[in-house]
């Protein structure tokens, strides 16, 4: 197409200007509130920005730590079945042949033969007619073709065939792969899991809803090895297991679902897989999959690599291939939606002018635990404030400390960052060595003794999760 015909497409495109899609307002705001208030923006923004690429800033940083904690709190150091892994990101190339990778982790891709943007087919809505046109401007789609998501490098100094290498689509192939070394190495006995947390990366054919779908993103994996047999009961255990986690962490109830997969739908080495979906402002969205993988995996890597992997059960004096339940979740978009779950806009109450946008996180995900400010800049209250902070640092306690602008104000600053407890030191501090704790979601004070401070917030983040 010629620069003449590519504007003229261009003007033709903005003409028909697509409806905006539900929930864009909503979401518009919160990705406004991410990058004011430094969670989550755009990677390498002074360049114009990569599109599937966002930095989690100061406050994103501690939310994706306390969820990806929460989540290895529950999964790995709150039971004795479960053990942690840590994998190389770049694996054997051939993990990813014997996986199925090569050949079969693909989305159907389909161009719009008039404005040119790309989609992926089966993400599509038929018309009315039951045809499937371009969602942006109407145009006609070509014929889909199966596109490899895998990412793509080389190896060393040389870049041909040999050298080829994938930056890992999920992370769970290396618990596959290690199976052996790790069950030896802690003596582990079925039903047993190895959990792991890290990088993945996907070439989406198109990334959307902000840090719901990008390129490079964070699993939380745990892939659970059972004896055959034994595995649709350890499935409907996960499977409600992972439902009840976010459940516990506060998220509505009415926002969460579990559906399961339509038999078409289902990974070929799925014998059941089921989805924990969230209400994003678009519909229903995959926040998680809980799959019944088989014997599929180590089967394969068995027979690829020639080696043995199978458990050995002492009582029955015999070798099996166990059967694995992955139940499998990524943080981003679990911390989006968070976010979205925590998010509320307050009305200004009775006779005040300014109402409030508050993050109404539970108190164990909130970044920031308790805000320490002094009333006013004097009279050594910002020094005893000061020692508060030290104090809270002191028992790994995340607490920030404010002194600028009105006290009102501050406060608002820390709502908006979910920060469950303000600490307030004021002139009674000196006389009577008390502060005041404000709930966030309540707004209510009360007087505490200073030295009670912190025990006081570490109990209440203690209980939080009964
Ligand atoms: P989808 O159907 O949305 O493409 P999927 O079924 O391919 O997701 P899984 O392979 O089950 O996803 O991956 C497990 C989890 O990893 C997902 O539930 C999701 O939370 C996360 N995840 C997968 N792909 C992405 C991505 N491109 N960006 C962010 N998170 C992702």
């Amino acid at each position: 197409m010629s620069d003449k015909q590519q504007d003229k497409q261009r003007k033709k495109n903005k003409r028909k200007k697509r409806p905006p899609e539900p929930g864009e307002e909503f979401m518009a705001k919160i990705v406004s509130l991410c990058k004011r208030r430094g969670f989550a923006f755009q990677s390498s923004e002074i360049y114009g920005g990569l599109q599937s690429s966002y930095d989690y800033g100061p406050l994103g940083v501690e939310l994706k730590r306390n969820i990806k904690d929460e989540w290895w709190r529950s999964m790995v150091h709150s039971r004795e079945d479960v053990v942690g892994l840590d994998a190389a990101i770049i694996m054997h190339p051939k993990v990813w042949e014997a996986s199925g990778h090569v050949s079969g982790f693909s989305d159907p891709l389909v161009d719009c033969k008039e404005c040119k943007n790309r989609f992926r087919e089966d993400h599509l809505v038929p018309d009315d007619e039951g045809n499937l046109r371009c969602p942006e401007c109407g145009g006609e789609l070509t014929e889909a073709r199966q596109f490899n998501l895998m990412l793509k490098t080389h190896l060393g100094a040389v870049e041909d065939s040999s050298s080829v290498a994938y930056l890992r689509p999920e992370t769970a192939q290396s618990m596959f792969v290690d199976f052996q070394t790790v069950q030896a190495a802690g003596r582990l006995k079925l039903p047993f899991g190895i959990a792991q947390i890290g990088k993945s990366f996907r070439n989406e054919i198109v990334v959307e809803h902000f840090i719901y779908r990008s390129r490079e993103f964070e699993q939380m994996e745990m892939e659970y090895f059972v004896e055959p047999g034994d595995d649709e009961k350890w499935y409907e255990h996960w499977r409600r297991e992972r439902f009840e986690w976010y459940s516990r962490l506060g998220v509505r109830k009415e926002n969460l679902r579990l559906r399961d997969h339509e038999e078409e739908e289902r990974a070929h080495y799925a014998k059941a897989c089921t989805d924990v979906e969230y209400q994003y402002p678009w519909g229903w969205g995959e926040l998680e999959g809980i799959a019944n993988r088989t014997d599929y995996d180590l089967t394969h890597h068995a027979e690829a690599s020639g080696k043995k992997i199978t458990y050995f059960d002492p009582q029955t004096n015999k070798h099996v291939v166990p059967y694995v339940i992955e139940p499998a979740a990524g943080v981003d978009r679990s911390a989006l939606m968070f976010l979205i779950d925590a998010y509320c806009e307050e009305p200004a109450p009775e006779g005040k002018k300014e109402g409030r946008v508050v993050l109404k996180f539970h108190p164990r995900l909130a970044p920031i635990k308790a805000a320490v400010l002094p009333l006013v800049r004097k009279d050594g209250m910002p020094e005893r404030a000061r020692e508060i902070v030290k104090e809270f640092f002191r028992h790994s306690v995340n607490a920030f400390y404010d002194e600028k602008g009105a006290v009102g104000r501050r406060y608002r600053r820390q709502d908006e960052a979910g920060t469950p407890y303000c600490i307030t030191v004021d002139g009674q501090t000196a006389e009577d060595g008390t502060v005041t704790i404000r709930e966030r979601d309540t707004m209510e004070q009360e007087r505490i003794k200073v030295d009670e401070a912190v025990r006081v917030v570490r109990d209440r983040l203690a209980t939080a999760l009964d």
